[in-house]
This record gives structure tokens, C-alpha cells and sequence, in this order.
């Protein structure tokens, strides 16, 4: 494994670290095996969140015995002191842990982050935290450019995570900034939220970026770690066959893309959003029209139901047309 700095934290990382999303999809057992895996291949970040429902209590519960061999990274989205201040002791309580090394204000929108510094705002209960020893550093991580621009300014912010990938690169010229600034920038979505199919060639693309300090692709199995962990290490230039490979993957996703993190949920009518559009993908764009429509049939409630509200458009950090995309869907998979 290869170690790096994150930034101004000293924390020595490995350049690939563990996203925390699909955990949810696996049970406590399963994340204790793969986090023994993690550990034993030199793995030793983990990324979690209070929003990523049992992510940190099935951490907490794999953790027991091998916790000194991680750097845990988790966020809140706490906005005022109180709300953070509870949410940092729901962490170590879940974590198992009486300290966290990397605590993070989790996608603040501009607004939110005036909040966040504004008095009795979040970050007076990260600092007192860091002040006590419950947490070691403080981070941020967003969706906007905006964000993104606002947090390099910030002399509290030591860490920012951004997502960075093949189809995603407007965050490019900032993370090269992260370098000067000595910020640690942890790319996540690596693979688009799942959209890239090809796992290797979308983290060989985001490690050819040595700006990127670590970078944090979801993994729930096993073989996921192994395949990882080689095409991260994999500091070869990008081939002529790979760049057109790249080309090919744009080409297929263009921009306006469900990246499925969940952020439109809840739907009023309770359209499974990101499923829909999972779905849709799958019908489109890799040839498993049965299993898709086959999925699709299962959803309780369908694209078509959508009442045009527009909520979930108020909550999308990409800025999708939702509605739109959700009536083509119904179109295409006729209901
Ligand atoms: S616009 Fe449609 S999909 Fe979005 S919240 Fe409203 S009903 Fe749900
Ligand atoms: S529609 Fe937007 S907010 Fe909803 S899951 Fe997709 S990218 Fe995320």
C-alpha cells in the first residue's frame, strides 16, 4: 500500500481509503470481514456519515479489536452547535470510540455555511470537540463548485471532499489548488455514483491525478478490495487504449446523469428516484433491458406518478431536470 499526507491533518493515509454508502447494503458480519480484509492489505481509511443510516454502528461493531488500524472520517449535517455538539456523541457512541480523526461539515449549501461559522453555529461544537480530544481535525465536503471555492478560503477547513471522476471535472482546477493550500483532498464518487461500470479504468483515471490524496470508492465485497487496490496503485500513465476508453465512457453518460445520492429523497408521491433512473440506465445503456424492466415492474410506485411538484429539483446538488428525466423514464419503460 502507498501512504500520503492528508494536508494539513499529518494524518498518514492510504491512497485508498473505504467509502461508507454500500455498507448499508451488507449486515454487521459482513462489514466486520471486509473490514479485517481492509486491515490486513494496508487499507486504513474509513469514510462514513451520520446520514448513511447503519453505516457507522455496523463500522462500530467491525471496529471491536482492530480500531487503532483505522483513520475514521465521518460528517454530520448539523448546521447549529446544539444539533453538531449531539451528533458528534451519536458518532462515538456508534463508532464504538472515544475519538474520531477527521470530523466533517457535510455538503453545506453557501447559505448553510454561513450558518455553520455564524455563532452558536456547527463549527463552534467541532472546535470545542478537537478542544476535549473527541475529534482530531475538521473537514468539509460538498457537491458545488460554489462550495468547493468558499471552503479553499476557510483557515478551519482542512480537508475537502469533492467528487472528481471521468465524467466529472469541474472540480479540477480547485483540487490543484487544495495542493498549495495544503488542504488533503479526498475524492469521492470515483465511479459516479456506480454509473462508470468499469472500476479499474475509473480509479486509474482519478489516481492519475496526483493531486487527488485519497481517494474512496465504495466497496462492500471482497473481490471489490483487490481489483481496487490494484488499479489505484497502477501509476503507469493512462494507455491510448484506456484515453479512448475514457472518451468512450463520456461519450455514454454525457452530464446529466443521476450520480444516486439520494440527496432529491423524499419524493411526495415516494418515487424511488435514483432507483428509476438506475433502472433507466440499465435499460439504456448496458444492454439488460429484461432485468431493468424487470426491476422497474417491482417499484411500488412508478415515474409516472410524479405530480410535478419539484421538491426533489430544489435538492439535486447537480441541478437535474427530474421531472423531465422521470417522464422519458415512464416513456420508456411504458408506466
Ligand atoms: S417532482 Fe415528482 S419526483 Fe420530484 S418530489 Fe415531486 S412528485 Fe416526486
Ligand atoms: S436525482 Fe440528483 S439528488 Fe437525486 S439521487 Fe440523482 S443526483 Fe442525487
Amino acid at each position: 500500500m502507498e501512504y500520503v499526507t492528508l494536508g494539513k491533518t499529518g494524518l498518514r493515509v492510504s491512497r485508498m481509503g473505504l467509502g461508507g454508502i454500500p455498507i448499508q447494503k451488507i449486515d454487521a458480519e459482513g462489514t466486520k470481514t471486509l473490514l479485517h480484509k481492509l486491515a490486513d492489505r494496508g487499507v486504513n481509511y474509513i469514510d462514513t456519515a451520520r446520514g448513511y443510516t447503519v453505516s457507522e454502528e455496523y463500522l462500530g461493531y467491525a471496529l471491536e479489536g482492530i480500531r487503532d488500524r483505522f483513520i475514521i472520517a465521518t460528517k454530520s449535517m448539523a448546521r447549529t452547535k446544539e444539533a453538531m455538539a449531539e451528533d458528534i456523541e451519536k458518532s462515538l457512541h456508534n463508532l464504538r470510540t472515544d475519538h474520531i480523526e477527521l470530523y466533517q461539515v457535510h455538503n453545506p449549501s453557501m447559505e448553510q455555511l454561513d450558518q455553520v461559522q455564524a455563532a452558536g453555529g456547527a463549527l463552534e461544537a467541532l472546535q470545542e470537540a478537537r478542544a476535549a480530544g473527541k475529534i482530531g481535525h475538521i473537514g468539509l465536503t460538498a457537491h458545488s463548485v460554489e462550495v468547493f471555492a468558499r471552503a479553499l478560503e476557510l483557515d478551519w477547513v482542512e480537508t475537502i471532499m469533492f467528487p472528481y471522476n471521468i465524467v466529472e471535472s469541474q472540480g479540477e482546477e480547485l483540487i490543484s489548488k487544495c495542493e498549495e493550500k495544503n488542504i488533503g483532498f479526498i475524492d469521492m464518487k470515483p465511479l459516479a455514483g456506480g454509473a462508470i461500470e468499469n472500476g479499474t479504468l475509473a480509479l486509474r483515471y482519478v489516481c492519475s491525478n496526483k493531486n487527488v490524496t485519497i481517494v474512496i470508492p465504495g466497496m462492500a465485497e471482497e473481490k471489490e478490495i483487490e481489483e481496487n487496490i490494484k488499479a489505484c496503485l497502477d501509476d503507469s500513465p493512462l494507455s491510448e487504449k484506456e484515453l479512448e476508453e475514457v472518451q468512450e465512457v463520456r461519450n455514454q453518460l454525457g452530464t446529466n446523469f443521476c450520480r444516486r445520492c439520494n440527496y432529491c429523497a423524499p419524493c411526495s408521491v415516494g418515487i424511488d428516484i435514483s432507483g428509476v433512473f438506475l433502472f433507466a440506465g440499465y435499460l439504456n445503456r448496458y444492454g439488460l433491458g429484461d432485468w431493468a424492466r424487470n426491476r422497474y415492474s417491482s417499484l411500488a410506485v412508478k415515474a409516472s406518478a410524479c405530480i410535478e411538484c419539484g421538491k426533489c429539483e430544489t435538492r439535486c446538488p447537480y441541478h437535474l431536470p427530474i421531472r423531465e428525466m422521470l417522464k422519458e423514464c415512464a416513456q420508456q419503460f411504458g408506466e
